[in-house]
């Protein structure tokens, strides 16, 4: 593990905000000094916070680099919990393992919690194969046509040995000079794929003696690629650029000193892959819960990559009217590029906040990521204009 846990709520150490309600003339030098931190829009003339994409992006590229599937999340979580404590966000952690911080606003009810999450999509080992490969299954929902070619990490448990091992998701056929056409037409499906895994094996005892085992973790590694036109390129973008976001987001608020009128957290879940999401850690406080994560950029959607999109609705149903309406707003308000749509195959930690029961207001937006649980693509200013 890189880093040891922080601290919990009240151990934070870093820049804190000190709210307290101010009136009259006061309040007008507030409201001057606050102005001069925002950066005006140049349509509206309305004010934002300008967002630290240098941080962002780092943030990003280090989170993406830490194999999470669902179900493997410590690492993640640490690093996360690490960020936290820089940006001096007080936070706990749940006993499930989700990650809840807190940026205290003046006035108690009525709270506001962004919702992200840091598990991803992944494998693992169903067989030991007689040839010396691997069987495995997905980890959350995903087509194992975009995992062949796939380097991966394959996680054993012999962690005070060498646990990590690199390999490659191949098809069965996988070699044209051997089959010729037949890879054409082998079909697709996790059944007809296996791990190659990097070391001199060539049967199921030579696999057990590396210590690999049925139910060991094979993530799918990121090779990440930042494009001088400002495309991100990479595995787990969902929802790790949603995670970027939202600290960017955060950071901004305590690094320009601006009151929050109502309490903020930031809920970072483990296991939204695998549909459970944020299904606990929402606060009997928060009255507008916003999820940040993938929107759908492909034929026939409006998402983009260069905007934040609303969705408007998702697989689970449409999101609350007046939330919705009023992020609209905000992005008209501050010229922020945005897109409104709707999601046919898709659900995110708002609706396992619902269906658990949560007593809040539900939304959802999200940066564009192309090929999404496959070959992501988003852009730089998608992120930003999510934040
Ligand atoms: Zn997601």
């Amino acid at each position: 593990m890189d880093q040891e846990w922080p601290g919990v709520i009240g151990g934070g150490t870093g820049p804190r905000l000190d709210w307290r309600p101010v009136a009259g003339q006061e309040q007008d030098e507030v409201q001057r000094s606050l102005d001069e931190r925002f950066l005006p829009s140049p349509v509206t003339g309305q004010r934002r916070l300008p967002i630290d994409m240098d941080y962002v992006r780092d943030v990003l590229l280090r989170l993406v680099a830490i194999p999470s599937p669902s179900g493997r999340t410590d690492h993640v979580m640490q690093v996360i919990g690490g960020e936290l404590h820089r940006l001096g966000l007080p936070f706990e952690v749940t006993r499930r393992g989700a990650l809840l911080a807190e940026l205290a606003g003046s006035e108690a009810g009525a709270d506001r919690t962004v919702v992200v999450h840091a598990d991803t999509i992944g494998c693992m080992v169903r067989e030991l194969k007689d040839n010396g490969r691997l069987a495995v299954v997905p980890v959350g929902t995903h087509s194992a046509r975009f995992s062949e070619g796939a380097r991966v990490t394959i996680f054993s448990d012999d962690i005070a040995g060498n646990y990590r091992r690199s390999g490659t998701i191949l098809p069965l056929k996988a070699s044209g000079h051997r089959f010729g056409d037949e890879v054409d037409t082998q079909g697709v499906g996790w059944d007809v794929v296996e791990v190659r895994v990097d070391e001199v094996v060539h049967c199921r005892a030579d696999l057990e003696r590396l210590g690999i085992q049925v139910g060991d973790f094979v993530a799918i590694d990121a090779q990440a690629v930042v494009t001088p036109s400002g495309f991100v390129n990479s595995r787990h973008l969902d929802d790790k650029a949603g995670v970027a976001a939202a600290l960017g987001a955060f950071k901004a608020i305590v690094d320009h000193g601006v009151p929050l009128p109502v309490t903020a957290h930031l809920l970072v879940t483990i296991a939204e892959e695998v549909g459970l999401g944020a299904s606990h850690g929402v606060d009997a406080d928060v009255a507008e819960l916003l999820s940040i994560d993938t929107s759908v950029v492909a034929p026939g959607q409006s998402s983009s990559e260069q905007t934040v999109n609303i969705a408007m609705q998702d697989s689970t149903g449409p999101f609350d009217y007046h939330l919705t309406r009023r992020l609209i707003d905000l992005c008209r308000a501050h010229d922020v590029p945005h897109r409104r749509d709707v999601y046919k195959y898709y659900r995110s930690d708002a609706a396992s906040a619902l269906e658990a029961g949560a007593n809040t207001r539900a939304a959802l937006i999200g940066f564009g990521i192309d090929a999404s649980h496959g070959h992501e693509r988003t852009h730089l200013e998608g992120i930003r204009a999510t934040a």
